[in-house]
């Protein structure tokens, strides 16, 4: 296989014969259209007029003083449908409009990739199906009455343990089957290439545009980047166009759960190298090989698995992962509301609760800019069930 499929030993495309052919077609059409201007020009101007980009770089003030740090939020959570999931969803959206497929499917597990698929094919008068686990589909009540809102079909998934991967799996299967008229609009930095690469070049939008406020800002780079990792595509996002600017430490911060004894979502710290959908990299599995069930409060970060480049990240030490429990991610979000007025999505309160640990060890002052992936309406049930 090209090298350019993976990320040092990790990623790849460990596919059925069946998919070779539409993901050699979406690598043709991105690699096409990933250089052309006049495309790059609509994406821009969607992300502007549509989503609300840029997105302010906000020096954090009272949090700043709080850990004796220079905090700065990099506020995805100010976005349209409220999450950085609109980035990737707009641009993928946008590509499938140029392949000229009438109708768009998607996974989704909280419910946050399926409202933003939605929403972006609303826009573009596309026909739109979204996998969902029935588990899921239960729990995240609000996001299907979002997405049938919004025109598109929320199909019920019932194997497995009816969950995202179980979902992923069955977007994979419809796909297969009607690949002629169908794109799949995959939802992080994962699943077989070039999925990981075109979902990080549409996210790095984050990192490109916190890179030039925060030299406007500070006069300088700064010493750390932290960053939620469920996928891994907030987290890449921000940190790819950082990658050259060695002394930027990287830290990416997973889910235990309730504790490394149970459940927990930590692919790259509690893991091993496998394979979970169609691609090479950490995951959680048994010693047969089997997928584990992984858990968090945050629903966003309760994935099996973590993209390609994170493993790389993590095998060259680019970059640092770091665990938070569900209680610790509730004393972020709590933290964040009460001290900034900012209510969090849990996921990003993960990143937001490592800033403490982070105090202790980085030099005073050390500049943060810190990745607010989403805002936190979704969530205010289940932390109402805990405060
Ligand atoms: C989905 C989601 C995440 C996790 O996904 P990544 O691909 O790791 O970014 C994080 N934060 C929010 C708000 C989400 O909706």
């Amino acid at each position: 296989m090209a090298k350019r499929e993976y990320f040092g030993d990790f990623g790849g495309r460990f596919i059925p014969e069946t998919l070779e052919y539409p993901l050699r077609e979406l690598d043709r059409a991105y690699r096409k259209y990933s250089r052309n201007k006049a495309f790059q020009d609509e994406l821009k101007f969607y992300l502007s007029r549509y989503a609300g980009r840029p997105s302010p770089l906000y020096f954090a003030k009272n949090l700043s003083k709080e850990f004796k740090l220079r905090i700065y939020l990099k506020r995805e959570d100010l976005l349209h449908t409220g999450a950085h999931k609109i980035n990737n969803a707009l641009g993928q959206a946008l590509l499938a409009v140029k392949m000229k497929k009438e109708r768009i499917i998607a996974e989704t597990g909280a419910g946050q990739h399926g409202v933003a698929t939605a929403t972006v094919a609303a826009l573009f008068g596309k026909k739109c199906d979204v996998y969902m686990g029935k588990v899921d589909i239960q729990r995240q009540r609000m996001n299907v009455f979002r997405m049938r809102l919004l025109g598109t079909r929320v199909l019920e998934v019932t194997s497995g343990s009816q969950t995202l991967k179980d979902a992923c799996n069955e977007a994979l299967r419809d796909w297969v089957t009607n690949v002629e008229n169908t794109y799949y609009l995959l939802g992080s930095t994962v699943g077989p290439y070039p999925y990981p690469l075109i979902v990080r070049d549409l996210q790095a939008v984050i990192g490109k545009e916190a890179r030039k406020q925060i030299l406007k800002a500070e006069k300088r780079l700064p010493d750390y980047l932290v960053a939620c990792v469920g996928g891994g595509s907030n987290s890449l996002g921000l940190f790819h166009p950082f990658f050259k600017d060695r002394k930027v430490k990287f830290l990416g911060v997973e889910a235990k759960g309730k504790g490394y004894l149970g459940h927990h979502a930590s692919s790259l710290i509690k893991g091993s190298v496998g394979m979970l959908h169609g691609s090479k990299s950490y995951v959680l599995q048994d010693k047969f090989g089997q997928i584990e069930e992984a858990y968090s409060v945050a629903a966003g970060l309760d994935y099996p698995g973590v993209g390609p480049e994170h493993s790389y990240y993590k095998k060259i030490k680019r970059a640092r992962y770091v665990g938070v429990s569900d209680k610790e991610a509730l004393q972020g979000f709590k933290m964040l509301s009460e001290l900034e007025g900012i209510i969090p999505a849990l996921e990003s309160a993960h990143a937001a609760a490592y800033l403490k640990n982070l105090s202790r060890s980085a030099k005073k002052n050390s500049i943060v800019v810190m990745c607010l992936s989403g805002r936190g309406d979704k969530d205010l049930e289940i932390v109402n069930e805990f405060i």
